[in-house]
């Protein structure tokens, strides 16, 4: 862990075992720090903030330290990208897009620095000024999954620091060490002590204590709904400010006027990328009527050819799960969705090819006939599961896609660009897509309606999150 410009190790002395999804092998061994390491980073960061000169730095000398640890997660791109894939299995092509994604976010951050100079406002009251300014919010408190383990953790350490604040991050214990790496390039680019701090250990004792400390100003969390429900509970205590970004059952909504080769190619993508383990994966399709039956054969076809294996052999096209226990969380949705009457049809089972079976794999799963009302379709599985539905009219395809807790990303595949905008005006998502799945990028905005979460990260939006307002008033 790195607390106060210092590397330790855990105040208990424990340390927890880092597993390779694909065969088990233990790769690294984690400090597994607990609500006492927590309070020791706390510390150091709010002194850091409050002593320190972080905030009040130049912002574009802040923002030069950020854009050098852009260019430093550049220089080792490769050896993060095989780091990730030692931790989280998916492939190592994979990993290496999320790498040049996560040093675009810190460029792209470290140039919005210096950007925000405030404003000056019309004061009603004769003789007097007025500005309105933004500053840094504290001390952060940040906690992240496994599924893009330092992805995520760029999108708050990146857009906190350049903002002014002092950061306690706490990753995934299950997948800490792309994070543990960014915070040597942190300490390499010349970071000052004390502002960026990170602490290992479980979400219940670490993570737990950073969202209920009353020296954490925020916290941003980003992982699945009932976590985010604690944290905002513990949170409340002393109305910390907040920022999540919980889960997703995104719609794919397919007009038959859609692009049909690309429509069924990126239906697979939008589902299966990374097992499933997607926030904004594509889970829910919804096939207009005439197209349907085609479509879903397509599909089906295509789905058996995929290619399951090991992140670092070239020819795979999607690695394990991420352990067994979250294998077995898919295999009992499986199981719901049979007893619910949606049909199985295709894979639903472990794959039995004899070098899979030390990795938490599972076949790419497609349920058919579906209706909105089984949990199969409304619950978020996090794993390679599809589910397909037909509607008839856009209005229908609306009303089926908005009618879930959820309001994270989707997406529409038409040719008629007018009946695309009138579905994307009335999808309540974070994100639409318009013939295609996925692309994000640091200057665009990410987040949910509803459930899937409170604020926004990326783009200014996402800057504006580690910011507070203040007007300064002077009688002249
Ligand atoms: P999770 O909620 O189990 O854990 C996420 C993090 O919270 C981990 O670091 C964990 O240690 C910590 N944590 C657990 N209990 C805690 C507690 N009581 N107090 C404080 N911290 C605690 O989620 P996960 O299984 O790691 O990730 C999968 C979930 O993340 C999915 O639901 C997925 O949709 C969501 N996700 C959302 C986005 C998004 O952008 N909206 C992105 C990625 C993942």
């Amino acid at each position: 862990m790195y607390i106060n410009g210092e590397w330790v190790n855990a105040k208990s002395g424990k340390t927890r075992e880092i597993v390779n999804p694909y065969n088990q092998e233990v790769i690294a061994m984690a400090a597994e720090g607990n609500e006492q390491d927590a309070r020791a980073a706390i510390q150091a960061a709010r002194i850091a903030f409050d002593e320190g000169n972080w905030r009040t730095m130049p912002a574009s000398a802040r923002g030069e330290l950020v854009y050098q640890i852009g260019q430093l997660i550049r220089r080792d791109l490769q050896e993060l990208a095989e780091l990730e894939t030692w931790d989280t299995g998916k492939t190592v092509q994979e990993s290496r897009d999320d790498m040049a994604d996560i040093a675009n976010v810190f460029l792209y951050f470290a140039g919005l620095a210096d950007k925000d100079g405030g404003e000056v406002i019309q004061s009603p009251i004769p003789d007097s000024e007025s500005k309105v300014v933004r500053e840094p919010v504290g001390v952060c408190g940040q906690i992240t999954p496994w599924n893009y383990p330092l992805l995520q953790a760029a999108w708050k350490i990146a857009p906190a620091l350049a903002a002014g604040n002092t950061i306690v991050m706490k990753p995934s214990e299950i997948t800490p060490l792309t994070t543990v790496k960014v915070f040597k390039l942190i300490e390499e680019a010349g970071i000052p002590k004390g502002v960026a701090n990170l602490v290992l250990g479980a979400g219940a004792s670490a993570g737990a204590e950073l969202s209920v400390n009353r020296d954490v100003d925020l916290i941003s969390f980003t992982g699945g709904i009932e976590t985010g429900k604690t944290i905002m509970q513990a949170a409340s205590h002393n109305v910390k400010k907040i920022a999540l970004e919980l889960g997703g059952k995104n719609p794919n909504i397919v007009f038959a006027d859609a692009d049909f080769e690309t429509a069924v190619d990126q239906a697979l993508n939008a589902v299966f990328f990374h097992a499933g383990q997607v926030c904004s994966a594509g889970a829910r399709l919804l096939v207009e009527e005439g197209i349907h039956n085609e479509f879903v054969e397509t599909l089906i076809e295509r789905t058996k050819r995929i290619k399951l294996g090991n992140g670092f052999d070239e020819n795979s096209q999607s690695g394990p799960l991420i352990s067994a226990e979250h294998r077995t969380k898919v295999e009992q949705y499986v199981e719901i969705g049979k007893k619910e009457g949606a049909t199985l049809a295709v894979g639903g089972q472990r794959p039995d090819d004899p070098e899979l079976q030390n990795g938490f794999f599972y076949l790419p799963t497609i349920f058919t006939n579906c209706t909105n009302d089984m949990r199969i379709v409304q619950e978020e599985v996090f794993g390679p599961v599809l589910t397909v539905e037909t509607f008839q009219t856009k209005e229908e395809a609306v009303k089926l896609a908005n009618d879930t807790i959820y309001g994270l990303a989707g997406a529409v595949w038409t040719q008629d660009l007018d009946k695309a905008e009138f579905v994307a005006a009335r999808l309540r998502l974070g994100t639409v897509w318009i013939n295609d799945f996925h692309p994000y990028f640091a200057q665009a905005p990410w987040g949910g309606y509803k459930q899937s979460g409170i604020g926004r990260e990326l783009g200014h939006e996402g800057m504006e999150e580690y910011t507070e307002v203040k007007h300064i008033y002077r009688n002249k």
